[in-house]
């Protein structure tokens, strides 16, 4: 999950200009006739800032519906955008749900149901395989609703980390929001949440990364190769780690920093620095009996 710049580069008003003089254009030239209204939920779309409650719907005709959600599978040369946006998805992590996996487009407002900004370079961002596992349900009650990377700013700050509760060698985890309630964002923090973030293997990656910490420590933190001396530096070093990976991804809520501020639960750090401290227990080696 991560705040992107959005396409400034592309003006999508010239292009449905020049779409609306092309006559390979299947729909034309009623398409012409279209372009107001179009061009009106576009800026509609961003004067609602991309909020999923606000922006609304364009009625169209069933040919423009399905012209413009043909040029988006197959791009004519006035939407260059379209491939642009989709290599962007190959940096960093993903922006919709913080995986480090890319290479797809996601329309935030689903074509199926908004074809009026199936091309549309406000509504199309770079994502992950989550695009497929999210379902067409972009608001939920009040202020529940998908964030968007282009307009939520919230997106820059850290905004869940794993939980692992009955610590040992299988906890249960879970993912813990961290805006308090009274946040003007936190019911669409936690809508996005649920119906994006927990739908991807997450879940599976904290645990493949705990076992990975249980068996080897400096699979967490390189420094970690060395028992540290006390709690606090434990905390230190997962917290410099910490900041290296936001670093690294551009992101407070890529899943490496999920996982590794969820080790900074007090708890948790107690449960570690206790494993670390486990009489006879060799450098670098199991912080728990019986794993390999
Ligand atoms: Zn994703």
């Amino acid at each position: 999950m991560n705040r992107l710049d959005p396409p400034n580069y592309f003006d999508d008003d010239a292009a449905l200009d020049a779409l609306a003089l092309n006559r390979r254009l299947k729909c034309h030239p009623q398409f012409a006739a279209q372009v107001p209204a179009i061009k009106g939920g576009y800026a509609q779309y961003v004067a609602a800032s991309g909020n999923a409650h606000s922006v609304a719907n364009v009625a169209l005709p069933e040919p423009i519906k399905a012209q413009l959600k043909a040029l988006y599978a197959s791009p004519s040369k006035e939407l260059p955008h379209i491939d642009r946006i989709r290599e962007q998805s190959d940096a960093n992590c993903c922006p919709m749900c913080g995986s480090f996996h890319s290479g797809t487009l996601d329309h935030l407002l689903p074509k199926a149901v908004y074809p009026v900004f199936a091309i549309f370079s406000r509504n199309l961002v770079p994502a992950c395989m989550c695009n497929s596992k999210r379902t067409e349900q972009v608001i939920g009650a009040a202020d529940e609703r998908i964030l968007h990377p282009y307009f939520d700013d919230v997106l820059r700050e850290r905004l869940f980390v794993a939980r692992f509760e009955e610590l040992g060698l299988a906890p249960r985890i879970t993912l813990r929001p961290l805006l308090a309630l009274g946040h003007p964002q936190a019911a669409a923090v936690r809508f996005h949440m649920t119906n994006v973030v927990e739908r991807t293997s997450i879940l599976r990656y904290l645990r493949t990364s705990w076992t990975n910490v249980l068996r080897r420590p400096s699979l967490a933190a390189a420094e970690l190769r060395v028992t540290p001396a006390s709690r606090q530096a434990l905390a230190d070093t997962i917290t410099t780690e910490l900041h290296r990976q936001d670093d690294t991804f551009g992101s407070r809520n890529n899943w490496r920093s999920v996982f590794l501020a969820g080790l900074l639960d007090n708890q948790t750090l107690d449960w570690l620095f206790a494993a670390f401290e486990m009489p006879g227990r060799e450098q670098d080696g199991p912080l728990v009996d019986g794993i390999v």
